[in-house]
């Protein structure tokens, strides 16, 4: 089975399911995103800040792919927002990762105290402009930083990165991205592997379709049209989380993971607050 892809707001596509490398030692990353290319992801999440761009490109080198069959994300952290410094940051990423040019760049955080994400974000489209980079998008934004990326640039985000499980559905962040034409990308996409794996709900629906919890989370999200990117470093797992591709659940299945949403009750939420976080 092949991810489906999504089209952009700029006309690009991405594999609807990647493979996210947050908290993998760079010395391992190598390994299970080969791991994860011989199960069949053909895209992969990183960051500056997870420190393991290098691993990242060492198996991009090695597993014979060529750049035009998979799709490589970064994200510029939050010291080196601003535009120059922005610039610098984007050419030292591609450098680690090996890479000539870049599929999609995210600002991993709006940091609205430092004021200076329209500077960082001005940075992201002349990087877009130069061809450096085919898509750029941002991670944990609020819906009126957002706003004021279009309002003072014009230029809308391709992708909107933010925590995102069935405790924390984000309905009203992926109802304004929709009416953008921003996709929406869901991190920590299993909860960290918590609690909501143990779910009676989602245990019910998994032995119905003979998947497992994960699974089910996973087609959860593919069915609302999010994109997805479940990080593991069990290759049993790796497998497991990109089957999850033939699990196709009914309208009941996804109306039941719907209301597990904890966000009206204030929970829900495992990381920072995107609106007060600096
Ligand atoms: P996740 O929700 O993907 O959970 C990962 C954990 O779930 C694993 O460590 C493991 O404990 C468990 N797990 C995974 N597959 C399983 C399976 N099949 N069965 C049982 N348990 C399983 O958590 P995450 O790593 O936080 O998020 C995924 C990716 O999202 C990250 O790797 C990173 O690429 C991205 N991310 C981005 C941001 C951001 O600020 N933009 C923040 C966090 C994560």
């Amino acid at each position: 089975t092949l991810s489906p892809s999504l089209t952009l707001n700029d006309g690009r596509t991405i594999p609807q399911l990647g493979y996210g490398v947050w908290q993998v030692e760079d010395g391992v990353a190598e390994k299970v995103v080969r791991q994860a290319f011989e199960a069949g992801f053909r895209h992969v999440d990183t960051a500056r800040i997870y420190g393991n761009e290098a691993g990242v490109g060492r198996a991009i080198a090695s597993s014979g792919l060529r750049p035009e069959e998979i799709f490589i994300t970064t994200k510029l952290w939050n010291a080196d927002q601003g535009y120059e410094p922005t610039l610098a940051a984007f050419e030292e990423s591609l450098d680690r990762l090996g890479l000539e040019s870049l599929d999609l760049y995210l600002i991993h955080w709006m940091q609205p105290k430092q004021e200076k994400y329209v500077d960082t974000w001005k940075a992201l489209i002349e990087l877009q402009k130069r061809g450096r980079v085919r898509s750029i998008g941002v991670s944990n934004f609020t819906a009126e930083g957002l706003q004021r990326l279009i309002d003072e640039t014009g230029v809308v985000p391709a992708i909107h990165q933010i925590e995102l499980h069935p405790y924390f559905s984000q309905r009203e962040l992926r109802e304004f991205g929709a009416s953008k034409g921003i996709l929406t990308q869901a991190w920590s996409p299993l909860g960290q592997g918590g609690e909501l794996l143990e779910d009676d709900t989602v245990a019910a629906i998994a032995a119905k379709h003979r998947a497992t919890p994960a699974q089910v989370v996973i087609a959860w999200h593919l069915a609302i049209g999010n994109v997805v990117i479940p990080k593991s470093v069990t290759e049993s797992r790796i497998q497991e989380n990109y089957a999850a591709l033939d699990v196709v659940l009914d309208a009941d299945d996804i109306e039941a993971i719907n209301s597990l949403d904890r966000t009206a009750a204030g929970e829900g939420r495992i990381g920072p607050d995107p609106a007060v976080s600096d």
